[in-house]
């Protein structure tokens, strides 16, 4: 059977991969340390769950409209004022099959052939690929690690072109952590006002933010920004929900019918039961939420003094998700038992197979000097897994 050329072109999200290649070695019996994880490791709080159960017991297992059911969409409304500043009408939001899905709707609906969508690297992986399954040619722009891996108004500036569609903001970020602050939203939103170029906000860590940091909504900061904004945002990181599937979007009223309509003829509605918890996790207690965001701090700060203390590793100080994203480039080049290091692949690689420590290289977020660690896991595996990778880059010569 042939392929469609859209089909050919997919490169399989690299962090699943690895993450699903560790745990088939955990399942093997394998004592592997597993840094790759995109998942908080905290369960789904009890209410949440309870939740859950009430509205299989009420019979709330049928369709619902496709954006999301009333109630759960007057919560995230709710939830937008009152925590970002934002006013939307329930009819503007559009509740899908997590904010994966609700990114793919958005780069479907505003994306065509010919389009520029201006994508800051180091980026998540999923990005590059919904633009180009979108028709689109995404324009990749590094940014630096002396710079907190953030975008400057200087390098958004020299990036648009009269192609210039959309541009992607994902605050805080995956890899890197980086949480952009009101005033550097602001010099970049000065750019864009006024230019009909559409931002794609990407919230999912928004709760997950340290060191007295403020998450900032880049459309918060005008009206003119907010026309042009579609806020994405979810319940799998803030809520350890990963495997109920919710997230959602918040934009203009005909880009939200849009993601709707596009939703209509693919998943519907997202499942009904995982709706019905989420206005809880919305309107719910707040104490697991804090008791998790604790943790985290705590393992980020133990994580990076570890790391720091590895020679030839440097990382700077992440504001916020659950990832360290150091550099290793003093190892390019070195070798490992005669084998040469060209990249953070090959050192994953050889972490992988001779140390049992599982990360993700940064050629899948666009920068191979690099790799992700993720402290989602416990004190005891980072520092177990720490001595391994400090261990084994003592043998690289
Ligand atoms: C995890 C993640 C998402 C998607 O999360 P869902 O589970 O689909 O809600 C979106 N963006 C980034 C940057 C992520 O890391």
């Amino acid at each position: 059977m042939r392929l469609a050329e859209r089909a050919i072109g997919i490169s399989p999200s690299p962090t699943l991969s690895i993450d699903s290649k560790a745990k088939k070695m955990m399942a093997e019996g394998l004592d592997v340390i597993n840094f790759g994880v995109g998942e908080p490791d905290f369960d789904t709080p009890d209410n949440i769950k309870q939740a859950a159960i009430e509205a299989i017991k009420k019979g709330m297992t049928k369709y619902t409209p496709v954006p999301g059911t009333d109630k759960l969409r007057a919560a995230i409304a709710m939830k937008l004022k009152e925590e970002n500043g934002l006013d939307y009408q329930p009819s503007q939001i559009v509740v899908s099959a997590g904010a994966k899905h609700s990114l793919y709707n958005a780069f479907q609906v505003l994306c065509q052939e010919g389009d520029e969508v201006i994508l800051p690297a180091p980026y998540w992986v999923s990005y590059l690929e919904q633009i180009k399954l979108a028709g689109a040619s995404p324009v990749i722009v590094s940014t630096r690690a002396s710079e907190g891996f953030k975008l400057t108004p200087g390098d958004l500036e020299a990036a648009i072109t009269g192609k210039t569609r959309i541009i992607v903001i994902n605050s805080p970020s995956n890899p890197t952590g980086a949480v952009y602050t009101r005033s550097e939203l602001k010099a970049l939103g000065e750019i864009l006002e006024g230019r009909s170029i559409a931002i794609i906000s990407d919230e999912i860590y928004e709760k997950l933010i340290y060191d007295g940091l403020e998450h900032v909504s880049i459309a918060s900061l005008s009206p003119g920004l907010k026309e042009h904004t579609v806020v994405i945002n979810g319940l799998s990181k803030s809520h350890a929900m990963t495997g109920w599937r919710i997230g959602y979007a918040a934009a203009a009223s005909p880009v939200a019918k849009a993601m709707a309509d596009l939703q209509s003829h693919s998943t519907s509605n997202p499942n009904s039961i995982a709706q019905a918890a989420s206005v809880e996790a919305l309107q719910g207690a707040r104490e697991p939420l804090r008791e998790m965001v604790r943790e985290f701090n705590r393992r980020r700060d133990y994580m990076l003094e570890r790391v720091n203390a590895v020679p030839g590793l440097s990382c700077s100080k992440p504001g916020g998700a659950f990832y360290l994203f150091p550099d290793m480039s003093p190892y390019i080049g070195k070798l490992y038992n005669g084998k040469k290091i060209v990249g953070a692949s090959d050192l994953a690689a050889v972490l992988l197979e001779e140390a049992r420590v599982a990360l993700v290289p940064g050629v899948a977020f666009g920068d191979d000097h690099c790799f992700r660690l993720s402290y989602a896991t416990s004190m005891e595996k980072i520092s177990e897994g720490m001595n391994r990778i400090e261990k084994l880059l003592a043998q690289i010569k």
